[in-house]
């Protein structure tokens, strides 16, 4: 049984790739440098797997900043308007300026737009066609690093985005007429792919893989006739290496791998760990001839090792239903860190149970010798990785306390609870009540004073004084801008989510679990392994102190349930639902600490809510039940005097608007600012009789708006929400803004406010 992965993480195992990229932005190196530390990863990555015994190694999964733009370019699909970046430069600059230009913008020119991969914390570039598009094969990347490595003594697999989801990803672009649909260039880009496989063929591949995870979702499920177009057109491609069309991200279903299975492709992946059903599906196919199956078995998305036993039994009942079986992960390990065994902090009894990236390649590779005959030595090895899973979850890891909080909550725990609702009177408020998502800019100084807390070199009463003076400054400004609703700021704050798993038990954080999240932006999420529950407040004493300085009302900060699930690597033994209670737990005492401390408003963040609904509409309710039930449980214990914000930041609501209801919040912000608006009447269209607070501009962007540009986005926003429920706010926390762009942005909304109050 012969073993594989689909990609490996390529950031570099001391994000190499992070500073050689940032470098070369700035000026500090030139492109050629950057290039050897890009050829310098690849090469790594390949002998990492070949050493660790991987017997087939995928190639071409190395990008300078994303795969789906890497696809794009691969086949010339570049928006007229970087025709011209890079002219006067020439050889690799150039093509590293425009590619870089396509991800990140110029002075002059917007970068495409990025947006999240499938269900992930990955985001993609989305590319930009219109009819006027000519797709053709522009590039070498594949044959380069292919030739890289064979001249290493390294066979590979190139991987190449597949057809189906590159154009279901793509977008039109603004030129495209009304109701154009990229995937209308399946014709003109299949041949372009042909030509690929020959010169791959030419090159001396043998295998190449091709991925549809757009398989996994109702948008993939959709376009079954361009799936079966796509693969009969290029199974019959003459000169070509041998397809694997990879899938991943959940179930592809019995129609979609029908398909698959009658066309001439010669191997297929199936995702079986989010997507176990995917076993049913082979059988209800009758098998898939003689094409192997690359069997995804190791989690590619979690961090936790694989139960061997439970899985041996998986491969042998697939050995059943089909002839050949390739032992592989679900996915690229890209969203996973790189070496458990660089994370020297952490407890012994948690490390043991962990497999980052380099430890599931042992997995793999276990898993493939145990099922090819003959491979006796293995039998001590296997018995180590049977212990630990069979030890099940260590007593150390429970809370038999907050067990028992949630049991005898019963109903409340599940469903959330209801609160009171009497008129909110004792706050009054304006109309049109201005504030803001509550991080300000963090500036040099307050990175500075956290770093040197962290490295001891000033003591706690020198942090917490920093942080007073810089809350103290944030008030006061606040102040004087004429905000109705304060924040304290968030600078105590490195990460909305590491935060509060520093301050929870259940959660630990790692030293060098870096994540990519985008480009050269790199994430760590924590790991919750155990039952969660709170020490003791978290917050109360920063928004107390910020409420001492103004008379004003001052908003806490909570980060929800679902964020804090969405942004981490979650336990895997328990639903998910059952762990975002235990979250909502915490949050919920941390709230009643809040009001008993005097605070008003309580905003609890639920910024990841659309992020983890499940890709298939027949998955949705049962997730919504669960997201919104936590969110009800962390805020449902409020006073009817207490304000209950929430924060959302994305602005495709269609999927959700009912859920946004039910979590019963008094206040909702959303992402509206570049859907002028649109939204509020979606949302109101849909019966949401709560407040609501659009953004009313894109913090996004450096650009401070215009006074009237806020108005008049306020006055279409009014045409859906009456006055006392329509909120002013900016679209997102100002943490990655500075304040000279701010500022300027705040005073205006506020004019804009006072203007559009004037007339009501
Ligand atoms: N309160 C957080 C902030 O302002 C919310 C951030 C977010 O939604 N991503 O930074
Ligand atoms: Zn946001």
């Amino acid at each position: 049984m012969t073993t594989t992965v689909h990609g490996y993480p390529r950031i570099g195992p001391n994000r190499e790739l992070k500073r050689a990229s940032e470098s070369y932005w700035a000026g500090e190196i030139p492109a050629a440098e950057l290039d050897t530390v890009a050829s310098n990863l690849r090469r790594g990555v390949w002998e990492t797997l070949r050493d660790a015994g991987v017997r087939e190694i995928p190639s071409n999964t190395f990008s300078y900043y994303d795969h789906v733009l890497d696809t794009a370019l691969l086949f010339g699909l570049v928006p007229e308007r970087f025709a011209t970046v890079a002219d006067g430069a020439d050889g690799l600059d150039a093509e590293l300026r425009r590619y870089f230009t396509m991800a990140r913008g110029a002075e002059d020119v917007a970068p495409l737009e990025m947006t999240k991969w499938f269900d992930t914390n990955y985001h993609y570039l989305v590319p930009e066609l219109s009819p006027r598009t000519r797709p053709r094969l522009d590039s070498t990347k594949p044959m380069a690093e292919y030739t890289q490595a064979r001249e290493l003594g390294i066979e590979t697999r190139p991987v190449v985005l597949g057809p189906l989801t590159l154009l279901l990803l793509a977008k039109p672009a603004s030129e495209a007429p009304e109701g154009w649909r990229p995937v209308q260039l399946l014709a003109d880009l299949l041949p372009c792919y042909a030509e690929l496989f020959r010169q791959l063929a030419a090159s001396g591949v043998q295998q190449v893989q091709l991925d549809e995870p757009i398989l996994a979702t109702d948008e993939g499920q959709a376009e079954l006739a361009a799936l079966e177009r796509a693969y009969t057109e290029l199974g019959e491609v003459t000169e070509r290496p041998e397809i694997l069309v990879s899938t991943y991200f959940g179930s592809i279903g019995p129609d979609a791998l029908r398909i698959l299975k009658h066309s001439r492709v010669e191997r297929i992946g199936l995702d079986l760990v989010t997507a176990p059903e995917g076993v049913d599906d082979l059988a209800q196919v009758s098998g898939i001839g003689d094409k192997t199956l690359v069997a995804g078995v190791v989690d590619g998305r979690n961090v936790w090792r694989t139960d061997i036993a439970r899985t041996m039994s998986t491969l042998g009942s697939l050995l059943g239903l089909v002839g050949d079986v390739t032992v592989s992960t679900s996915c690229s390990l890209l969203h996973v860190p790189i070496d458990v065994d660089a994370e020297t902090g952490l407890p012994a009894e948690l490390r043991e149970r962990l497999a980052f990236a380099r430890q599931k390649l042992d997995e793999v590779v276990l898993l493939g010798r145990a099922l090819s005959a003959g491979d006796e030595e293995i039998a001590a090895e296997l018995e180590r990785a049977r212990a630990v899973t069979d030890a099940g979850t260590p007593s150390s890891f429970t809370n038999r306390h907050v067990r028992e909080r949630l049991e005898a909550l019963g109903e409340t725990a599940t469903r959330g609870g209801q609160r009171r609702r009497e008129e909110n009177t004792t706050s009054p408020l304006p109309p049109l009540p201005t504030t803001t998502i509550g991080s300000f800019p963090q500036t040099t100084d307050v990175r500075k004073a956290r770093a040197d807390y962290r490295a001891g070199r000033i003591d706690q009463s020198e942090y917490e004084l920093r942080m007073r003076s810089e809350i103290d400054r944030v008030i006061a400004l606040q102040e004087d801008i004429g905000l109705d609703v304060l924040v304290h700021g968030e600078p105590e704050r490195n990460d909305m989510v590491q935060y509060f798993a520093e301050r929870m038990d259940g959660f630990v954080t790692t030293q060098h679990g870096w994540v990519q999240s985008y480009g050269s932006r790199c994430v760590r999420p924590p790991i919750l392994y155990g039952d969660v529950s709170r020490s003791g407040p978290m917050t109360v004493d920063w928004i107390t102190y910020a409420q001492s300085r103004t008379r004003k009302p001052v908003k806490g900060m909570l980060t929800g349930p679902v964020t804090m699930l969405a942004w981490s690597f979650v336990r895997d033994d328990q639903p998910l639902g059952e762990t975002a209670r235990q979250v909502a737990l915490a949050l919920r005492d941390e709230v009643s600490d809040l009001e008993q401390a005097g605070i008003r408003h309580v905003q609890v963040d639920e910024a990841a809510l659309r992020e983890l609904l499940p890709l298939r509409a027949e998955f949705r309710d049962a997730y919504l039940d669960w997201a919104v039930g936590a969110f009800r449980l962390a805020t449902s214990g409020a006073a009817a005097s207490t304000w209950i914000h929430t924060h959302m930041c994305y602005s495709e609501f269609g999927k959700i608007v009912g859920a946004i209801e039910e979590l019963d919040a008094d206040v909702t912000s959303v992402e509206a600012a570049r859907s002028h608006m649109e939204l509020v009447e979606d949302i109101a269209a849909a019966g949401y009789g709560r407040g609501i607070g659009p953004g009313v501009y894109d913090i996004h962007s450096p650009r401070a708006p215009g006074v009237e540009e806020i108005e008049t986005a306020l006055r279409s926003a009014l045409r859906a929400v009456p006055p006392e429920r329509l909120w002013a706010n900016p679209d997102c926390g100002l943490k990655t803004r500075d304040y000279p762009e701010i500022e300027p942005a705040l005073r205006n909304m506020v004019e804009a406010v006072r203007r559009v109050r004037d007339g009501l």
